[in-house]
């Protein structure tokens, strides 16, 4: 199957050939056909597998049909609404990639931004919007943006969205789309909110479905190194040293556990950067740009600031902390192997962690391979000299509260004491 058989309009082709695209992925191969006919969708699938073209594309083909007989100010006739300012942005560049010989116009809003540039751009009239749910709300109570031309309602990352607490804004912002339109639905898993969501948004629909197991266990190779907590820094430094030429995503759980990697990195010389909530967008922005270029080599990020980074030639993936929801360990190791490249994903698992192996071996249907012993395993030792040592602190402390509330206890009577007879000279 090619691109040429969906009957994609030719200017979009010749992007795609530009782009490198020669085939369609499996969710762009059944999705175009239904969403070219017109008919509402639901996607159940995640980044990394092409869904950004899949719905980009019939998008883009649709408005430049109907876009030739076209006067007058151009009116927002595409809504992409998804939960992060990376994604939007990355998505924003899908339209302008795709959609370059078509004459198109595109424009990305979300927040933690001046609002200015944002509403210019607007105000000199756009065909698609790509936003994030609070600034659009924003801008469109400030009545700077109007959904009433909407054809086109895309919700990307719906369930990440539920998780990051959008639920209220999304649910005003369907209450704002014209009735007649075509509705898009992504969402990498399906519990009950969602489905619920998706009733609300999505008229009569198709359902397309990409495993998670079909879009990364079969492409991206995938390894768990059982180490100590206290251990895991020198087993990165190690793995980062092997491979100095290589870009490697790192995850980790906390915004705080991101800056303690980047801080041991450098106490070994290797450079890094962290993206997570707590940086400015300027920040992230700028530690992403460099790392897309390859300028930078290695990102430390958090699930949720990771969403949108996508890099091409990204080598490796670590989680430094295997995450306790077992999507999110697809999510992660899905930024790498993306559409058509292979990858490697390697994770670091300490005592603790073994649950959560276990919850994504059952979710992807397959045992992640243990990686061969290295200089740093610890196995149960190490761990359990670390437990016994905890052990060893918790009792001391145990002990020495039980002998400071010995010394209260003794206060307070000593007080009460003092307060009663205190009272018997005040009742004198
Ligand atoms: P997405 O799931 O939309 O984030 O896309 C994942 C990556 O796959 C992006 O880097 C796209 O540029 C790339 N991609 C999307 N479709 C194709 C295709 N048909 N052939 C090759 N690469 C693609």
């Amino acid at each position: 199957m090619t691109f040429k058989d969906l009957g994609i309009a030719e200017p979009i082709l010749r992007a795609l050939q530009a782009e490198g695209y020669e085939n369609p992925t499996p969710i762009q191969e059944q999705a175009i056909p239904i969403l070219l006919k017109g008919k509402d969708l639901l996607g159940v699938a995640q980044t990394g597998t092409g869904k950004t073209a899949a719905f980009g594309i019939p998008i883009l083909h649709h408005i430049y049909n109907s876009n030739s007989n076209q006067q007058g100010k151009r009116r927002i006739k595409a809504l992409v609404v998804t939960p992060t300012r990376e994604l939007a942005i990355q998505i924003g560049e899908s339209f302008t990639a795709y959609g370059k010989f078509t004459g198109i116009r595109n424009t990305v809003i979300f927040g933690g931004v001046k609002q200015g540039k944002q509403v210019n751009t607007l105000r000199n009239g756009v065909d698609i919007l790509v936003a994030t749910p609070g600034r659009l709300l924003d801008l469109m109570n400030q009545g700077f943006i109007s959904l009433r031309d909407i054809e086109y309602a895309v919700l990307d990352e719906a369930d990440q969205m539920l998780d990051m607490g959008f639920i209220h804004d999304i649910k005003k912002i369907i209450a704002k789309l014209p009735p007649k339109r075509q509705s898009l639905f992504f969402s990498a898993t399906m519990p009950k909110t969602i489905v619920e969501l998706s009733r609300k948004i999505l008229g009569d629909f198709e359902q397309v479905t990409i495993k998670p197991q079909q879009a990364t266990a079969e492409k991206v190779e995938q390894g768990v190194y059982f180490v100590s907590k206290p251990n895991k820094p020198k087993l990165l430094v190690h793995l980062l040293q092997e491979r100095p030429n290589d870009s490697v995503l790192i995850f980790s759980r906390t915004k705080h556990g991101a800056n303690k990697i980047v801080k041991k990195l450098a106490q070994a010389d290797i450079r890094s950067a962290a993206i997570h909530g707590n940086k400015s967008q300027a920040a992230r922005q700028k530690a992403l740009g460099a790392f897309k270029e390859g300028k930078l080599k290695i990102l430390v990020a958090t699930d949720i600031a990771a969403r949108g980074i996508d890099v091409e030639d990204l080598a490796l993936v670590i989680n430094y902390d295997l995450p306790n929801i077992s999507e999110t360990y697809v999510h992660r190791i899905g930024r790498t192997g993306r559409a058509s490249a292979s990858g490697i994903a390697l994770s670091f698992c300490d005592k603790e962690e073994r649950a959560y192996l276990r919850d994504i071996e059952k979710l992807i249907r397959q045992e992640v391979p243990r990686m061969p012993e290295h200089q740093f395993i610890d196995g149960d030792d190490e761990d359990e000299k670390t437990e016994q040592r905890s052990q060893r602190q918790q009792n001391q402390n145990q002990n020495r509260n039980r002998s400071r509330n010995r010394n209260s206890n003794y206060r307070g009577d000593h007080n009460k004491n003092r307060n009663r007879s205190g009272g018997n000279r005040n009742s004198n």
